[in-house]
């Protein structure tokens, strides 16, 4: 199923980074266009000179994703890769060179997508540099948007291969809720449910008898910016009721507690 995601440009107007470059490249001038370019684009960049100084901070970022600095406040999902998702690589670069560079990085088992950047354009050096690891080759020079636009395409690839870890079905008596397939099953029969519908019954699976208050639902489900009032939640409850209880004017699995909110099971 094709993911629907906002357009990259609403993401990036929403401050939802897209991801973080390193752009290795001598050239002050190109480095500093492409920094610029992929900034604007609402990517993190971060750039180095030379192929020592990338390897550094290819190493800085390593430690720091894995001593969890990077960890305040993301999930666990926004966490992985998070040092790194895209290296722009220069093929002649002071030190070590973008060959011997692109080496290094896979031989440590460094697997973020790199693209690589050549004055020279022929087929061997481009053969050469696929064989050494990198995902993409671009000869200069180059127009801005066909660097942003291979750019794009390499994340995307990436992120698509990124294996997912599998996430087992919540269960309680005769309703189940798949959470990577956005499907729920009650009695066995399989029932559709909205989005928020789906979040919110989510939520109470994964902490049966828990009880929640309005407030809290409003903030975990419809997010700390959300205007409106607490009879949205007594909506939402009202039609999940309707689709999971036998019963839904005397409901056994989502319970009103008096007073406090609402708890399930
Ligand atoms: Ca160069």
């Amino acid at each position: 199923m094709p993911l629907t995601l906002p357009s990259e440009r609403a993401k990036h107007r929403s401050g939802i980074k897209l991801g973080r470059v390193l752009v290795v490249e001598d050239e002050g001038l190109i480095s500093e266009t492409i920094g610029l370019a992929l900034t604007d684009e609402g990517y993190d960049v971060v750039r180095a000179e030379d192929g020592r100084a990338a390897l550094d901070l290819i190493h800085q970022l390593k430690e720091a994703e894995s001593s969890g600095s990077f960890g305040m406040g993301l999930s666990v999902s926004q966490l992985s890769n998070r040092s790194l998702d895209l290296i722009i690589l220069d093929l002649m670069l002071p030190y070590i060179n973008g060959l011997d560079l692109c080496r290094l990085i896979r031989r440590e088992g460094i697997s973020v997508p790199i693209l690589m950047l050549s004055a020279k354009g022929s087929e061997t050096d481009r053969v050469v540099g696929l064989e050494v690891g990198a995902d993409d080759y671009l000869t200069k020079p180059f127009g801005i948007r066909e660097l942003i636009a291979r750019c794009r395409a390499l994340l995307r690839r990436h992120h698509q291969f990124q294996v997912q870890p599998e996430q087992p079905a919540i269960k309680y008596q005769d309703i189940a809720l798949y959470p990577q397939e956005c499907r729920i099953t009650v009695r066995g029969v399989a029932v559709s449910f909205s989005p928020k519908e789906f979040k919110i019954l989510e939520l109470f699976m994964s902490y049966p008898r828990r009880v929640w208050s309005r407030e809290q639902l409003l903030e975990r489900i419809w997010g700390p910016d959300f205007i409106g009032d607490s009879k949205t939640v007594d909506v939402h409850i009202r039609w999940l009721r309707e689709k999971l209880e036998v019963d839904p004017s005397n409901p056994t699995y989502l319970v009103t507690v008096r007073g406090f909110g609402y708890r399930f099971g």
